[in-house]
């Protein structure tokens, strides 16, 4: 018998209710370690975020980034806090910095409706909501965040920048996605873009026309940003996978993830060809900081997207397993009625919802 890999996996719980979640994730992955020998997963904790701005003076520090970039995979909590701010104004956002120089270049938001939640919209086809926005990750209009904005005290610019191979790897990455995620149905990639208007949207769809072209295997259509939105709230279960400007995706993904029921259940990925980082969509929530609200279901799924990820790479059944036992124990909890988050209207606390879904995950074999 081949012995699986084992995997190095940094863990950067964040500020507020990043360390919360990440805490209970690791809860969780500790356990789908004990029940197979196979999974075989090693953590290092690192400290990075605006609580360690005010400590340190260095939101995210050259080591930790050189740590976070020799581990096989990075499991992020969230950083920022609105009242730690640089001396500009702006906030401490690391996990943009981690985007920009591990080239993480694919932001993977999936929106796909938790059978049990009570979905938002009340059309029943809401519960066949099943699509994936990727969001191009290291330019658009947060290319030039780090410049000055300010002309002088009458104006401020930002720069949409908008370039050929960044457009061309990020699009080609979500028609594979598209290609295999759902065998035996018809995929489409939408590209997301305002060409009507922008020049740098119009060159992002020529880009997009001449990769889709590449994949005739997978479908192709256009969308305005504007009609997105709209369409996102009339008929989202039409959508399969979106690609789109990094601004428009930071927007739209928010919207995906008010779809599902709660921001706390939304996951993410952001992938480049060597890293990636796994995180859920949320920030750190300081409005609920302490409290036991925080909802950790999306850091949950964001593990499961990290295991299948390493499977894909390294051919690692256990962590495929893993992965799915994650994700079936989720459905299988809301199913049930066995999990009812305090963001859902239930009575679960952040550690009550692990326990659930643990409790969840040992009856996946009986
Ligand atoms: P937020 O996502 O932290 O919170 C928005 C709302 O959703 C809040 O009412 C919060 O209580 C609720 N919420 C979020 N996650 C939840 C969960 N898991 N369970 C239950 N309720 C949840 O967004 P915000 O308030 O705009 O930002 C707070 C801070 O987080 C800011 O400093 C912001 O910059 C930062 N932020 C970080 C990330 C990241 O690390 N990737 C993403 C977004 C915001």
């Amino acid at each position: 018998m081949p012995v699986e890999p084992s995997f190095h996996i940094a863990v950067l719980p964040g500020d507020g209710i990043g360390v919360e979640v990440t805490r209970e994730c690791l809860t969780l992955l500790e356990h789908l370690g004990k029940l197979d020998a196979a999974l075989r997963l090693d953590f290092e904790g690192l400290e990075a975020g605006a609580e360690h701005y005010s400590r340190t003076g260095t939101a995210l520090s050259d080591p930790v980034l050189a740590r976070a970039a020799k581990a096989d995979a990075i499991l992020f909590g969230a950083m920022g806090l609105p009242h730690i701010r640089y001396p500009d104004g702006r906030e401490i956002a690391p996990q943009l910095d981690l985007r920009e120089k591990l080239e993480l270049y694919a932001g993977v938001r999936p929106v796909r409706t938790i059978p049990g939640v009570h979905p938002v919209l009340a059309d029943p086809r809401a519960a066949t909501i099943d699509f994936v926005l990727v969001r191009e990750s290291t330019e658009g209009l947060f290319a030039r965040r780090l410049e000055a904005s300010e002309i002088d005290d009458r104006v401020a610019t930002d720069v949409l920048e908008i370039t050929r191979p960044a457009t061309e790897r990020v699009v080609d990455f979500a028609f594979r996605l598209a290609a295999r995620r759902k065998p035996g149905e018809s995929p489409k990639v939408t590209c997301i873009d305002k060409a009507n208007v922008l020049g740098s949207m119009a060159f992002f769809r020529k880009v997009f026309d001449e990769v889709a072209a590449r994949h005739s295997e997978v479908g192709a259509d256009h969308m305005y940003v504007d009609a997105a939105a709209l369409n996102l709230v009339r008929k989202p279960w039409d959508f399969d996978v979106m690609v789109t400007e990094n601004m428009f995706g930071d927007i739209l993904s928010d919207l995906g993830a008010a779809l599902l029921g709660g921001l706390g259940l939304a996951p993410s990925a952001d992938i480049g060809d060597k890293h990636a980082v796994f995180q859920p969509c949320h920030g750190s929530a300081p409005d609920i900081m302490g409290t036991g609200k925080a909802n950790p279901i999306g850091m949950f799924l964001s593990a499961a997207m990290m295991l299948d990820w390493l499977a894909d790479r390294h051919g690692a059944d256990a962590c495929a397993l893993a992965a799915n036992c994650i994700r079936t124990a989720i459905d299988r909890a809301f199913a049930s009625g066995a999990v009812r988050p305090i963001e859902l209207g239930g009575t679960d606390t952040t550690s009550d919802v692990t326990t659930a879904i643990i409790k969840a995950i040992d009856a996946l074999d009986d």
